[in-house]
């Protein structure tokens, strides 16, 4: 059965993807509310998905809001770094809720997917990177990561589907509203990706790897406009047959699959 992953949402405010492979579905983070992620579950099942793992990039609230009450109400397990479960212990306090620690550099196979884990440079506890495959195809996910090195970059381009962050524009951030230390803070080594890091990524994905499709995450609603990240990253992919998306903040809004084109997503 073909991959695939819909963005149910990406944002400072909130992150959760789902991939699907036959009749199996992982939620990967769970960062909006209880009521929203327990209904999202509710599609996964009424769709005749049954729901295999919640697995967590990191701890952040954006990531994590919704993933113990996921947890309970799913019996799915949460899997995520050693670090991330500890930053979540205290709401993990309930032993009826299952978790699977592995190691930043792991991989674990769970259903039909394989995820691999990768560290990133963000400031949480252990956050990782994921790539999801199943049915030799590969999603790679890279969200929340201040600096991407030449090696992360090679890692994300051995994959068809790339989701990457897209934060902020350089020049908007220091110009914009917040306060000194928080654009400090998102510009920093373990902050978030600009627009111009993402392009950069992006392009040696271009020049060395197959992704066809690639979708631009957690945009900030402050300090980055979608018309720019896009326009910024499609310079990157001139001339070729790349497509290039922007997931929306709060609803879903993507879907992607290894058995066909790229399309926007109906809701489901
Ligand atoms: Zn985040
Ligand atoms: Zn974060």
């Amino acid at each position: 059965m073909p991959l695939a992953l819909r963005s149910l949402g990406s944002g400072s405010s909130g992150n959760s993807f789902v991939a699907t492979n036959g009749d199996q579905a992982i939620v990967v983070d769970a960062g909006f509310s209880k009521r929203r992620m327990v209904a999202e579950l509710r599609h996964l099942q009424d769709s005749g998905l049954s729901l295999a793992a919640i697995v967590l990039t990191h701890e952040h609230f954006d990531h994590s809001r919704g993933a113990i009450e996921l947890a309970r109400v799913s019996g799915a397990p949460i899997v995520a770094t050693r670090g991330t479960l500890n930053a979540l212990a205290e709401g993990l306090s309930d032993p009826t809720i299952a978790r699977i620690a592995v190691g930043s550099t792991e991989s674990f196979d769970i259903a039909s997917f394989s995820i691999g884990f990768r560290p990133v440079r963000h400031d949480a506890q252990e956050p990782v990177g994921l790539s999801i495959a199943a049915d030799d195809s590969v999603a790679v996910i890279a969200i929340d990561l201040g600096t991407a090195s030449k090696a992360d970059a090679d890692w994300m381009s051995n994959c068809d589907l790339l989701v990457i962050e897209s934060n902020h524009d350089s020049t908007r951030l220091m110009n914009g509203p917040y306060p000194g230390h928080l654009k400090r803070r998102i510009a920093g080594r373990l902050g978030h990706l600009s627009n111009d890091q993402a392009a950069a990524c992006i392009a040696q994905a271009v020049g060395v790897g197959r992704a066809r499709v690639i979708w631009l995450a957690h945009l900030s609603e402050v300090n980055n406009t979608r018309t720019e990240a896009l326009h910024r990253a499609r310079r990157e992919v001139a001339d070729t047959e790349i497509a290039v998306a922007v997931c929306a903040r709060d609803r879903p809004s993507l879907t992607w699959s290894s058995g066909r084109q790229f399309r926007q997503a109906t809701l489901w």
